[in-house]
């Protein structure tokens, strides 16, 4: 008797691990010190499933840079929440459902899910879960990167905050990182000559020769940046994609045409550093005499053009207009290495971790 008790649990009781924030980390890297994975329990019993709840089996996590800035224990940084301590960490991801107590989900389905646990398992409300019809032509990893974060936020400077005309000059940083390698291939669709910075040579080759970049460089290799971009943009800069912050940014101002637009993504190159030891911009006096606009943005202030942006982009992924490379992680506990590797110049592409397949 004790044996077929033993099978009932095993099989209404998962074994789940997953990432949580143990100390913060106003500075440098987040180490294993900062955090940990821990195994916790999730039940299948249909009685501990709250009404409108589902359990997930997570299968993709995208791994994102805004949440270093809710890693820190400051308010502010990027204005989002800060994470709290020993509480689960949550990113964008996809799931499978295993258990649904709603009629519009059934086992089986996937979702994605903007409020994913970094965990192998969870139980969340159906309020922001979003079903998926998987089709051979866009692989389930787009769901985290052409269709996913980095490709609404690049779409949201592209199409919304730019709209440039044909031949403008268009420089991007972090070309080759999720964000960047669909903002080129976005502003090469408009009929912009694009030009990108990258950290690896390997990854130069591939704006050029894959993402259609008209030009690219490395800037790990470039003394000065200054000198680089007057070589790289001989009609100057129209639009800037800022994804890195600090002396590229400075470095575009002076190097921008007049009434050029700068969309400020994100600043790679600063969110490790505190607030008081961050490389200022010297020159913001060039955006007067030059009538430059910089412009901060959040793509989740634009939510409600996800469906447009989404009809659009399946097309142009549909059509193979627009390609994406991932840099995909086996297992959760790759997420701190994967979370680490975006402040190098490490990997190409989306990084993603494959939580189950
Ligand atoms: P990602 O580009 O795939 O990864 C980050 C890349 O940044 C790395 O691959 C690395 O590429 C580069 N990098 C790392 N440290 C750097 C440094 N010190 N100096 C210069 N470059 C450095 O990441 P992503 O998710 O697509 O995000 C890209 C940017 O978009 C980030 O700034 C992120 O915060 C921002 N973002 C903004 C929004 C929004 O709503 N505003 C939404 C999503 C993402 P290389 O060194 O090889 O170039």
């Amino acid at each position: 008797m004790g044996g077929v008790a033993e099978v009932v649990v095993a099989t209404t009781v998962l074994e789940s691990k997953e990432w949580y924030l143990a100390a913060y980390v106003p500075e440098n890297v987040p180490t294993s010190d900062h955090l940990k994975l821990r195994t916790t329990k999730v039940s299948l019993e249909h009685n501990l499933i709250p009404d409108q709840h589902v359990v997930l089996q997570t299968l993709l996590i995208s791994v994102d840079p805004y949440l270093r800035s809710m890693m820190t224990g400051r308010v502010g940084d990027l204005y989002l929440p800060p994470l709290q301590l020993d509480k689960v960490i949550t990113g964008f991801g996809l799931g499978k459902v295993v258990k649904s107590k709603n009629s519009n989900l059934k086992e089986g389905d996937i979702v994605v899910n903007p409020y994913c646990p970094v965990a192998e398992y969870c139980v969340v409300p159906l309020d922001f879960l979003q079903k998926i019809d998987p089709t051979p032509n866009i692989p389930l990893p787009n769901y985290m990167s052409s269709l996913g974060v980095p490709g609404f936020t690049a779409w949201v400077a592209i199409e919304l905050i730019w709209n440039p005309k044909p031949e403008s000059n268009v420089f991007i940083s972090a070309a080759a990182g999720g964000v960047g390698m669909f903002a080129g291939q976005l502003a090469k669709l408009k009929g912009c000559r694009v030009v990108g910075s990258t950290g690896s040579d390997e990854k130069v080759q591939l704006l050029k020769e894959e993402f259609g970049y008209d030009d690219a460089f490395n800037y790990w290799k470039e003394s000065d940046f200054d000198v680089a971009l007057a070589k790289y943009f001989p009609n100057g800069i129209d639009y800037y994609l800022d994804n890195v912050g600090g002396k590229m940014l400075e470095s575009v101002l002076n190097n921008v045409n007049k009434g050029a637009h700068i969309a400020i993504s994100g600043m790679m190159s600063q969110y490790n550093t505190i607030p008081s030891e961050r490389e200022g911009v010297n020159n913001l006096m060039n955006m007067i005499g030059k009538e430059v606009k910089m412009e901060g943005f959040l793509c989740g202030t634009y939510l409600n053009r996800y469906g447009e942006f989404a009809q659009q982009m399946e097309v142009y992924l549909k059509e193979e207009k627009i390609i994406a490379k991932h840099k995909i992680n086996e297992g959760i506990e790759s997420f701190l290495e994967s979370f680490v590797s975006l402040f190098s110049s490490s990997n190409l592409g989306k990084v993603i971790v494959q939580v189950a397949k």
